[in-house]
């Protein structure tokens, strides 16, 4: 039996023993922000780990999503997905921006490119895409949109640590990406997030900005924000960039016994992998369809009962919280397929330290 709560995700932790020489470091050298020697270590390591030319780390994902709107001086009007977590529609609100949704394709549950184009109006200066579970957006469809209508493309890539599609990581898409390394993310630094840029004039005007808009001790050329990682964040960043293939693996062992076990499982589906060459298997979200005998919130509860506490990702829809709604672009006749996934979405407890006992118990609930 296991009487142990399982939540959703839980974050790796090395042994507390192999942090404490990182931490030594750090009172060695008294160095605890503002851009030390960790910070350009993982820096460092992480374009080479995620095959991209720079990166700049951030406090966490949210400040870096409103930096880098700042950073591309993104004004007027935004398309962005309901289908997200709501700092991504936040991150316009800080910024002045009025953010125009669009639906999602029923198969990726990502923006669905052909209905950007009839979103567009003389006030659109971006696209703000979201790489849902880590599954990449269909970025060509999205770019060919851009090149059109001169649009900058800054993707929130919170969900898409790792991932690459046919042509390379998937980060090297659009003007900019933004990467989250919050604890429950598959690569965390406690709290933490990131830029990928693909230009070295552009990382030094997001390093400013993220630094009060501060280049010398006299000159301060922007309203920059604080959004700096310490030290201790990035050289926790580092110890875990140390296991982060073995934990891949582990999270793909259990995206391949969900697949098998519950693919014949009337009403239910698992989300189809969007083509990536290199998943992350960050979420495992299925969708509760008409045939299963219990409605999505039916199932939550029985799992929640049975102590298995799935998630809801994304339910409700952004589009649904009070500074939304009464956009025209929330109407519910505009979004009819983020509605359905929203109400048929859950999204299954996988981590690298999940039992195969666990995974049993989980599985058996939802085939009982
Ligand atoms: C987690 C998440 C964020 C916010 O990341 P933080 O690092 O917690 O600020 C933004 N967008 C999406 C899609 C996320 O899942």
């Amino acid at each position: 039996m296991i009487h142990k709560s399982i939540y959703v995700t839980e974050p790796a932790m090395p042994p507390l023993e192999e942090f404490i020489p990182y931490l030594q470091k750090i009172w060695e050298t008294k160095i605890l922000t503002n851009g030390g020697p960790f910070h350009q270590q993982l820096e460092a390591a992480l374009c080479t780990y995620l095959m991209v030319k720079h990166i700049s780390l951030f406090a966490n994902a949210t400040i870096a999503l409103v930096t880098a709107l700042q950073t591309l001086r993104i004004t007027g009007e935004v398309i962005t997905t309901p289908y997200s977590f709501v700092a991504t529609a936040h991150s316009l609100l800080w910024n002045g921006i009025k953010p125009v949704f669009v639906d999602i394709c029923p198969k990726t549950l990502n923006i669905d490119p052909s209905k950007i184009e009839s979103a567009i109006t003389p006030q659109t200066t971006a696209i703000m895409p979201v790489h849902c579970y880590g599954h990449p957006c269909d970025v060509e469809a999205i770019q060919k949109i851009a090149d059109i209508y001169n649009l900058k493309v800054i993707y929130d890539a919170a969900h898409a640590f790792g991932v690459h599609g046919e042509s390379g990581s998937v980060l090297g898409h659009g003007d900019l990406s933004v990467l989250s390394f919050h604890a429950t993310k598959v690569f965390n630094t406690f709290e933490g997030g990131a830029i990928v840029c693909p230009d070295a004039k552009i990382k030094q005007r997001i390093d400013n900005l993220k630094n009060f808009g501060i280049v010398s001790e006299v000159r301060v050329v922007a309203p920059g924000i604080n959004g700096k990682m310490s030290e201790i964040n990035a050289a926790f960043g580092m110890l875990q960039l140390n296991g982060i293939e073995a934990a891949l693996r582990k999270r793909m062992a259990i995206d391949t016994i969900y697949r098998e076990q519950l693919s014949g499982v009337p009403g239910i589906r698992c989300l189809q992998s969007a083509g990536e060459k290199v998943a992350n298997y960050s979420y495992f979200p299925i969708l509760v369809g008409p045939e299963y005998p219990l409605k999505r919130d039916g199932l939550y509860d029985k799992l929640a009962q049975n102590g298995i506490h799935a998630r809801r990702y994304f339910y409700p829809l952004i589009t649904e919280f009070p500074m939304y709604r009464s956009l025209p672009s929330a109407a519910h006749s505009n979004l009819p397929v983020a509605i359905k996934a929203a109400n048929e979405v859950l999204c299954l407890p996988i981590y690298p330290d999940l039992l195969m006992a666990e995974l049993e118990k989980i599985i058996n609930i939802i085939k009982e």
